[in-house]
């Protein structure tokens, strides 16, 4: 499974690290054949995570359209993140590890790691940028109450590129004894693969549940692209579906697929924010989980294939999104999941599907100034 998505995906990593790959990718291989994970997952997603997740109809927020929204906000902890923190855990327990670091971006995957590693006992280190700290500060508050031990990081932008480097350096020096749970998509293989059949519960789910009320599959599915997972677990529900479009929305800023290139990061090939020398750029976007130069491999993959397309939300369209779906429907989307909301009122599509990754209370003090209601 040392899997390559067309060009894409590999390892470019210390070779300290392969073992280490190996060994997870061998876990991971033999936890996917035993019955016994399959039934401790579905139980924990059953009764301590709020699987499934329901659709729900968003009529107000755009009228002439169906547009149903796949509700990972109503997770515990608030976004799809858990999906995968979850799964890791049981992994790693299987694996003999009883120390996690990861790295968060928007805090979302940081809490998510803290809540799993909590629920088993596990010591837990998140590596996360200062500036995502100021801009997340209640997300650093929960980390800290649930156990977990938050690293600031505060070289380069401070966000989670740099975070990124921090957890993988931890972990080359702690392998023995540590998990490096990683939060998306991305990183070397089998990272990728293993996230992303994790978040396949959102799309098996949401095409179950759109069947049921709609008796029809439909036009489009459209999720936020950071790193890409829950955009890849929402399209591995449909993939196989011809006639549905899969649709990535990425920040403006920090067009990964849309005006990157070619280039390794963080472990694997991908399409990446780079000048011409190969030197990572900084991403911008107004919020935390998009903020990032690199993408899934998979997602690059699926762009060149054609079988996927990507487009770009700024933050304007964002927040007016942001601000549109609160007042009406009553939901207050993550800034990342307005990313989404905005490209899929706009799409020459009637019936579609957009993964709603979590809820915006984590947003509040960022989009109200940005907003000028604060
Ligand atoms: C982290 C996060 C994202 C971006 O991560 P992906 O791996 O691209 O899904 C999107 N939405 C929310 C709510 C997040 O917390």
């Amino acid at each position: 499974m040392t899997e390559v998505f067309g060009t894409y995906g590999g390892r470019f990593v210390p070779e300290t690290l392969i073992p280490a790959l190996d060994e997870l990718e061998q876990g991971w291989r033999d936890a996917l054949a035993d019955d016994d994970f399959h039934r401790e997952l579905h139980h924990l997603a059953t009764t301590y995570a709020g699987r499934p997740t329901p659709l729900t109809l968003a009529e107000r927020f755009a009228p002439g359209k169906r547009i149903y929204l796949k509700r990972e906000d109503l997770l515990h902890t608030g976004a799809h993140k858990l999906n995968n923190a979850l799964g890791q855990a049981v992994l790693a327990r299987r694996l003999g590890k009883h120390r996690i670091v990861a790295e968060t971006g928007a805090g979302q995957h940081g809490v998510a790691t803290a809540t799993v590693c909590a629920r088993f006992g596990l010591e837990c280190v998140v590596y996360m940028g200062e500036e995502d700290m100021r801009r997340q500060k209640p997300n650093v508050e929960r980390m800290k109450l649930l156990g977990a031990e938050v690293r600031g990081v505060d070289f380069g932008t401070k966000t989670l590129k740099e975070a990124t480097s921090e957890a993988i350096r931890d972990w080359i020096t702690n392998v023995e004894t540590t998990h490096y749970l990683i939060g998306s998509c991305v990183g070397p293989s089998p990272y990728p693969e293993l996230v992303a059949e994790l978040q396949s519960v959102i799309g098996r789910e949401a095409r179950e549940q759109v069947l049921a009320v709609e008796g029809r599959l439909p036009e489009a599915v459209v999720a936020c692209v950071g790193g890409g997972s829950n955009a890849i677990g929402t399209f591995r529900g449909f993939v196989a579906d011809e006639s549905v479009r899969l649709v990535g929305v990425e920040a403006a800023g920090a067009a990964s697929l849309g005006t990157g290139r070619t280039g390794v990061l963080h472990g694997a090939r991908s399409s990446i924010l780079a000048d011409e020398d190969g030197q990572i750029a900084d991403a911008h976007s107004i919020s935390a989980g998009l903020d990032y130069p690199g993408v899934g491999p998979e997602h690059a993959w699926l762009r060149d294939t054609g079988r996927a397309e990507y487009r770009a939300a700024t933050d304007e369209d964002a927040l007016a999104a942001f601000q549109d779906l609160a007042r009406t429907e009553g939901l207050i989307p993550a800034l990342e999941s307005a990313h989404a909301l905005a490209r899929a009122r706009d799409l020459d599509a009637e019936l579609i599907v957009v993964c709603l990754s979590g809820r915006g209370d984590k947003d509040l003090a960022e989009a109200l100034a940005a907003l000028g209601l604060s």
